[in-house]
């Protein structure tokens, strides 16, 4: 993906400088913001592709800069990817319910932190999964529409919302999602839902997809992910 943009939100000047660095040697082109302000101001000036956005600013925090890009029409598609350090879980559950895309948790290595810009931005690029498509794996087929979850070839059984939660998560492999997006998603369907309510579902999901039970991945403190295929 050469030529996209990168803002790398950050105050430590030497972790800004290796991120600029290697985004720039992967080929994108990299600019940096020093705090929130500054990135705000950036944005302003030119819509980057990306933001890799540190949490921890002086003066105005990473969550306060997510939360007006994506209070800002013009601004809320912009990917973001959150830097976080080690234990701000809850900050993580905020961002992701604020919009953001993903999360690397500090000290991360600097592979990874490509990866992940790429499979963020190639994941924009795709068209969005849509509700109540079919997800067609080699070992897994969800099909919303006529109601039908088939693993390895045998057909399981699902209740409503387990369906939906499944094909929620599965339509976004490798990205976590939060107790609470989960339960947006699944009201209105055939289940009072709370936190707690989530986690019964997800273990009866888990149940059903046997083999598959582990593609589920429990984010301690943040929520649910279903796991790329590796
Ligand atoms: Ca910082």
């Amino acid at each position: 993906m050469p030529g996209k943009d990168i803002l790398v939100v950050e105050d430590e000047a030497d972790i800004a400088a290796i991120l600029a660095h290697n985004l720039e040697r992967e080929g994108f082109s990299a600019s940096v913001a020093a705090d929130g302000e500054q990135a705000l101001k950036a944005v302003a000036r030119r819509i980057p592709d990306l933001i890799l956005l540190d949490l921890m600013l002086p003066r105005m925090d990473g969550l306060e800069v997510c939360r007006r890009l994506k209070r800002d029409p013009a601004h809320a598609a912009i990917p973001v990817i959150m830097v976080t350090a080690k234990g701000d879980d809850a900050d993580v559950v905020v961002g992701l319910e604020l919009g953001a895309d993903d999360y690397i948790v500090k000290p991360f290595s600097v592979k990874v932190v490509c990866a992940r810009v790429r499979a963020i931005l190639r994941r924009r690029e795709e068209p969005p999964a849509g509700e109540g498509k079919d997800i067609r794996m080699r070992d897994l087929v969800i099909a919303p529409g006529r109601h039908e979850v088939m693993v390895k070839g045998k057909p399981v059984e699902m209740t409503a919302s387990e369906l939906r939660i499944l094909h929620l998560l599965a339509s976004r492999p490798g990205m976590v999602l939060t107790r609470q997006q989960i339960i947006d998603c699944v009201r209105g369907t055939d289940y009072a839902v709370t936190d707690r309510a989530v986690d019964v579902q997800i273990v009866g999901i888990r149940r059903k997809l046997g083999a598959l039970a582990d593609r589920l991945e429990t984010v301690r403190g943040v929520g649910y992910r279903f796991k790329e295929r590796q």
